[in-house]
């Protein structure tokens, strides 16, 4: 597979400009809400990466929801809104495509495409993305295996688009005292197979708000490239994941025991 170490043994660098870069070697940083809400909120958020040195974003402005009836996000005009304040602060945008017809309107406002875990193996969307010039996240299927994570991979990849990270954010097992299962193995192991960076998703893993950062640095210690997790102003009045959402000071602690952390590894 093009995504192996055997076929490259250097590790892939994603270059997202402005000296911002997801990589081996580095401890690359991603938090924001589960969905981006208001211009409020936006500007919320985009202050507290500020203050705290957080060169990334993320949130949903398109939501898959296991309900229809539930919060289904701000669309493409949340996400314009959201750009014009986040690039005049240097932050860069990480966001869920959950369909080919969302690439290209999209394409002037993200800096990291995001694939969602009910997407992963959605092929004619990775096929696609194969084709942009932008970077995409994979994040692994609900009940994904390790290989049919890497193998979403090759179909982006393959297809011409080799800026590209994995995302391991915890698979359905029979554990129900937490939302999914972190599977803190497979961080060793993507890095071990592929060339391309790993990054843990703590929220999703757990779903549990006090139990995320503990879960976080254990995905540093892992191995992995860097962390996304959901934080916000006041989580328990977040549209979507407020239980695994940390506030602020939650999130600015996180972010140094992250830092903290890496520098031991
Ligand atoms: C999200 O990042 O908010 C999200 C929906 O993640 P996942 O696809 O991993 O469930
Ligand atoms: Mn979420």
């Amino acid at each position: 597979k093009l995504v192996s170490k055997k076929w490259k043994a250097k590790p892939t660098s994603i270059d997202l400009g402005d000296g911002v870069f997801i990589k081996d070697g580095e401890m690359a940083i991603i938090t924001g809400p589960c969905s981006i809400e208001s211009e409020e909120q936006i500007r919320n958020v985009v202050a507290h990466c500020v203050e705290n040195g957080i060169r990334m974003m993320r949130g949903g402005v398109f939501k898959p929801r296991t309900s229809p009836y539930a919060f289904r996000g701000m669309g493409i005009d949340g996400l314009k809104l959201w750009h014009s304040i986040a690039s005049e602060a240097g932050i860069k945008i990480v966001t869920e495509v959950m369909q080919t017809s969302q690439i290209e309107e999209m394409y002037p406002y993200v800096d990291i495409y995001q694939v969602g875990a009910r997407n992963s193996q959605n092929f004619n969307l990775l096929d696609e993305l194969g084709k942009v010039d932008k970077a995409v996240m994979i994040k692994r299927g609900i009940s994904g295996t390790i290989e049919e994570l890497l193998q979403s991979a090759e179909y982006v990849f393959s297809g011409g688009n080799e800026k590209l990270i994995l995302c391991e954010r915890g698979i359905r097992t029979y554990e129900k005292a937490s939302r999914n299962t972190l599977d803190l193995n497979a961080i060793p192991i993507l890095k071990a197979k592929s060339h391309l960076p790993v990054i843990v998703d703590p929220s999703h893993g757990i779903g549990i708000r006090s139990y995320v950062p503990q879960m976080a640095l254990a995905g540093v210690m892992a191995g992995a490239d860097g962390v996304i997790y959901e934080s916000h102003e006041i989580p328990e009045k977040a549209y979507s994941d407020g239980q695994q959402t940390l506030d602020f000071a939650q999130s600015a602690r996180l972010a140094n025991w992250i830092r903290e952390s890496f520098a031991m590894r």
